[in-house]
């Protein structure tokens, strides 16, 4: 009996949690007082329950009806029920006459304990011992316990479907599952490749949910990442072991993992810890603690999964809005190039056979004049032979950026017919106007000093063929050109540098 007191109270100095004593007593009760088999039966909330959570090792004694546990509670003193084969010894627990429990004893028939008396200080302490442990808020057994935390369990998984960030996200996870799996310590770790992990939030000494983002690590050589059976649904606990904080060891208690999960690709991890208040775990926390890490890997993953796809849509919709800038750029180049003259960088024949039939008809409508002065240089061959091609033109484009100023009325069309000609359309212009515009043209031209070398200037001459018709249902706008150029023909044949206007 002795050896059985000594074993009992080391029990006591050596763990750190009751449920663990608890744990650890019920063998002992085999061991030394030579019992088959033994068991302890809590009553909570009108109900009993068999609480050997930790010991699934032990058989318990065949369970009686509840009714029967219920008279036995308030018996005063141990008794005993016999059966043909074994004799069961049942001690009750009371504390301050709080019936609380029943311990049980078991032996084969005949050979039962001879003095339980000797029992009686170990029942006296287990009974004060169990009495804090209940009191102490620890839920013995499942029941209107585990609803709760399925409870909770659905407002963490609520919580993190409306987290707004990934970051938010895992804050909740360790903030509010600490709350209600009334866990003392909760974090949360990524892998992030080669063997490397890095901390998102946890828990300090205090309690409180920390950011620990700036906590990266290599994957430490730890028994729980290379167990054999850490796969899906896999919950690792141990009992009295030291415990972490930023990698150093900071206290003994029980710890327990789980992993996050992408598919068969683990992602990271959960760890849990009861530093704080030692509180042992409960029977119903390896089951909510796998929900739990099955519930943060499915909102991780989501997340995630939605993250990259907003990112992609992200660069997708920045890469069409460049593309579509370009597109626009690339557009309005090529409408630049399609309506100018390359070498002049006037309008081009494009814009005035484009522009010459809608004028036309607007006059016709309005019973106006169009005038067009059709513009050809002097000898130009003679030009080219002269000075080159490369300073003709230099010549055909000094003398297309003169032209291209020299009538402004609203409407005129000046551009660069082919060649050596060009032309100005002058829509609601009358003849007088025309000739006007003619000698301008031809003033602006002789004036011009043209570079023919380093030190040379020469200068060149135009003829202009004018027309001018206020449109009729007869006439047509090729009337209009012929008509010019005949002029024009008249203009070269009265000696050059002159102006003509055509006459029916
Ligand atoms: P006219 O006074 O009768 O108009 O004589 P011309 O020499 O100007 O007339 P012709 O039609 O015989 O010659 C026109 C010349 O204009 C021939 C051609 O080489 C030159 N020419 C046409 N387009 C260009 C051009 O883009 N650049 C250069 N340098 N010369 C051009
Ligand atoms: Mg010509
Ligand atoms: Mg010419």
């Amino acid at each position: 009996m002795d050896s059985f007191y000594q074993a009992y109270f080391s029990q006591w100095q050596t763990a750190t949690e009751r449920s663990v004593v608890i744990d650890r007593l019920l063998p002992l009760f085999c061991r030394h007082l030579s019992a088959s088999s033994c068991g302890l039966f809590v009553k909570k909330h009108a109900e009993w329950i068999h609480f050997t959570h930790c010991s699934p090792y032990i058989q318990a004694p065949a369970t009686p009806r509840d009714e029967e546990l219920d008279d036995w509670l308030c018996q005063p003193l141990p008794f005993s029920r016999q059966s043909a084969e074994k004799t069961v010894l049942w001690l009750p627990l009371q504390h301050q006459g709080i019936p609380l429990g029943l311990l049980a004893l078991s032996y084969p028939a005949g050979s039962a304990l001879t003095d339980p008396d000797y029992l009686q200080p170990c029942i006296l302490h287990l009974s004060a011992e169990l009495r804090t442990y209940i009191a102490a808020g620890q839920p013995v057994g499942s029941g209107p316990v585990l609803l709760d935390m399925l409870q909770g369990l659905h407002d963490i998984s609520f919580a993190l479907w409306r987290a707004q960030s990934i970051d938010e996200m895992l804050f909740h996870a360790v903030d509010q599952g600490k709350k209600v799996l009334n866990i003392d310590r909760i974090a949360v770790f990524l892998l992030t490749g080669h063997n490397r992990m890095k901390g998102t939030y946890g828990t300090d000494t205090e309690g409180n949910t920390v950011k620990e983002a700036y906590f990266e690590s290599t994957i430490p050589p730890h028994w729980f990442i290379d167990h054999p059976q850490a796969q899906h649904g896999y919950l690792a606990i141990e009992e009295n072991t030291s415990l972490y904080h930023d990698l150093q060891e900071i206290g003994v208690g029980w710890s327990a993992y789980t992993s996050l999960w992408d598919g068969d690709k683990r992602v990271g991890w959960i760890a849990y810890d009861n530093l704080i208040h030692g509180r042992p775990m409960a029977d119903y926390h390896p089951q909510l603690l796998k929900q739990f890490s099955f519930i943060v890997s499915q909102h991780l993953v989501r997340r995630q999964t939605e993250d990259n796809l907003n990112q992609l849509n992200g660069e997708l919709e920045k890469r069409v809005t460049e593309r579509t800038r370009e597109l626009r750029q690339l557009n309005r180049q090529l409408e630049y190039t399609s309506r100018h003259d390359p070498l002049t960088q006037v309008p081009n024949r494009r814009v005035f056979d484009q522009t010459l039939p809608l004028e036309w008809r607007r006059a016709q409508r309005h019973q106006l004049p169009v005038s067009l002065l059709m513009i050809d240089v002097d000898h130009f061959k003679s030009f080219n032979d002269n000075y080159g091609h490369a300073t003709g033109d230099r010549c055909l484009t000094l003398i297309a950026q003169t032209l291209v100023s020299v009538e402004r009325r609203a409407g005129a069309l000046f551009a660069r017919y082919g060649g050596e000609e060009f032309v100005i359309l002058l829509p609601g212009q009358n003849a007088q106007a025309a000739i006007v515009a003619a000698q301008n043209a031809l003033d602006a031209v002789r004036s011009l000093l043209i570079p023919v070398n380093d030190q040379e200037y020469c200068s060149v001459t135009v003829s202009v063929g004018i027309s001018c018709i206020v449109p009729d249902k007869h006439s047509t706008a090729d009337q209009l050109f012929n008509q010019a150029d005949s002029a024009l023909y008249k203009a070269k044949s009265l000696g050059r540098n002159t102006f003509f206007i055509y006459e029916d």
